[in-house]
């Protein structure tokens, strides 16, 4: 087939499926075609690499030249980018056709993409629940064949976590392993791109595209990238692999724990060895990311006045009232939450109490990992505590949300890399193994993702 056909019938199946699973905020049949008839002479010309004509979506976080970036939000519900995001012209570099921009809840803040302004999404394994987020538009769009990888972001969870919920396969790089910018911020000392895709040898032919030194963003770590897809066959004949047991305490569903085991034991017989091992400061990670996250959110978000950026009010008395009711309007009841959680958080008075104990607990945190990697090669365990939950259980209670993410946090904190690969189902419904590398092992996790697939 050449590209344009398959992004014809990739479009059409959008517009077929994608009014019930909501999983794009902006679809490009436009563009899309475009990029695809010039893969296609590309590929006449005997000019094509492996990226030409390959289409994806990208997570509405990424800035895009002349679509539409909404962040999920009613704030940027009018923002065209001037530029692209460098993960996102990466892609373009390489080829790649991108047909829209992936749904998630506003400004990534949130476990199960329904606080996005443009509406929830749907979980395909099961329509009343959720796929889980931020990145919930790109897990539900590659596991409903919608295609076949997009980028997402991974601040505590957010690629992880939702991949885990839809059965795909989702992997959050070192952090400084992608580029940052254009990427608009949540909590910038733990944002990090990533990828979506069915298998891992996907996987890593994304993260090839997208990894990379880049010199607009100063966190950006300038060391060279190796071919991910080299490495995915190697033995792991040898490989210890730690099980922490605080990943399975009595917060983890009984039959997801089984899963789970099982799942290691099919590595035990491929020759890994496993080795029960303790972060003792996992039960901190919780608290510590939700005094940290919202304090740089309310930092980041200070931006969206109505004046540079963002919705503006009609009729503004003054400055003072142009910024409140902007802001009063713009952002959903989550973003005002955290928002307010971390200014006062940072405020004088209360910075070193909340915020610098925070950074305090988080380097014990990271420690924990530090000294676990002294003696095992990857650590594995549950990525979420239970299988998808339905559609409003836990939006009345931003705690229990809160605690979805008691697994997937602590790498965050620590800035390490994290997969989560499908490992089974209970009660139908997709079960994820999570496998977390020591820094800049990306291609050690994809490696095991793709000997267990
Ligand atoms: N669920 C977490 C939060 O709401 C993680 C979000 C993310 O990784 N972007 O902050």
């Amino acid at each position: 087939y050449s590209s344009v056909e398959i992004t014809q019938a990739l479009l059409s199946r959008i517009e077929q499926l994608d009014p019930v699973y909501n999983s794009f905020i902006t679809v490009t049949p436009e563009q899309a075609l475009a990029q695809a008839k010039a893969a296609d002479e590309l590929r006449a010309a005997g000019q094509a690499g492996i990226w030409t004509g390959v289409p994806m979506a990208h997570k509405d976080i990424f800035c895009t030249n002349g679509v539409l970036t909404t962040c999920g939000s009613r704030m940027l519900g009018n923002f065209v980018a001037p530029y692209d995001a460098t993960v996102v012209s990466n892609f373009n570099a390489a080829g790649a056709v991108c047909l829209g921009k992936t749904n998630l809840d506003e400004f990534a803040m949130g476990s199960s993409n329904e606080s996005s302004f443009y509406g929830a999404v749907k979980n395909p394994w099961d329509l009343e629940r959720v796929p889980g987020g931020s990145s919930g538009g790109s897990a539900a769009a590659v596991a409903a064949r919608l295609v076949p990888g997009a980028t997402a972001t991974d601040t505590g969870g957010s690629i992880r976590q939702p991949a885990a919920l839809c059965g795909i396969t989702g992997i959050k790089p070192t952090y400084g392993r992608v580029s940052r910018w254009g990427m608009i911020a949540y909590a910038s000392s733990l944002d990090q791109g990533g990828v979506m895709t069915r298998t891992s040898e996907d996987a890593a032919m994304m993260l090839n595209v997208m990894a990379g030194f880049d010199p607009k963003d100063s966190t950006c770590v300038d060391r060279a990238v190796p071919d991910y897809t080299a490495t995915l066959n190697d033995s792991i004949e040898g490989l210890t692999i730690g099980l922490p047991k605080e990943y399975f305490s009595a917060d983890l569903d009984p039959a997801m724990a089984q899963q789970v085991r099982a799942a290691v034991a099919e590595f035990e017989k491929m020759g890994a060895k496993v080795k029960e091992i303790s972060l003792p400061n996992t039960h901190l990670a919780i608290p510590v990311y939700y005094v940290i996250a919202p304090s740089e959110c309310s930092a980041n978000l200070s931006r969206m006045d109505g004046v540079r950026f963002g919705h503006r009010v009609a009729d503004p008395k003054d400055i003072n009232d142009l910024y409140k009711r902007s802001r009063s309007e713009g952002f959903g009841a989550e973003v005002k939450r955290r928002i307010m959680v971390g200014t006062y958080a940072l405020s004088a008075g209360f910075y070193d109490a909340y915020y610098l104990k925070a950074q305090q607990v988080r380097r014990l945190i990271k420690n924990d990992f530090v000294e676990a990697f002294k003696e095992v090669d990857v650590i594995m365990g549950p990525v979420t505590p239970t299988p998808a939950f339905r559609a409003g259980e836990k939006t009345s209670d931003p705690v229990s949300m809160y605690l979805e993410d008691i697994f997937t946090i602590a790498l965050n904190l620590a800035g390490l890399p994290g997969m989560s690969i499908p490992c089974g189902t209970v009660n139908n419904l997709p079960v994820g193994l999570q496998l977390i590398g020591n820094y800049f092992e990306e291609g050690r996790l994809l490696n095991l993702g793709h000997k267990f697939q």
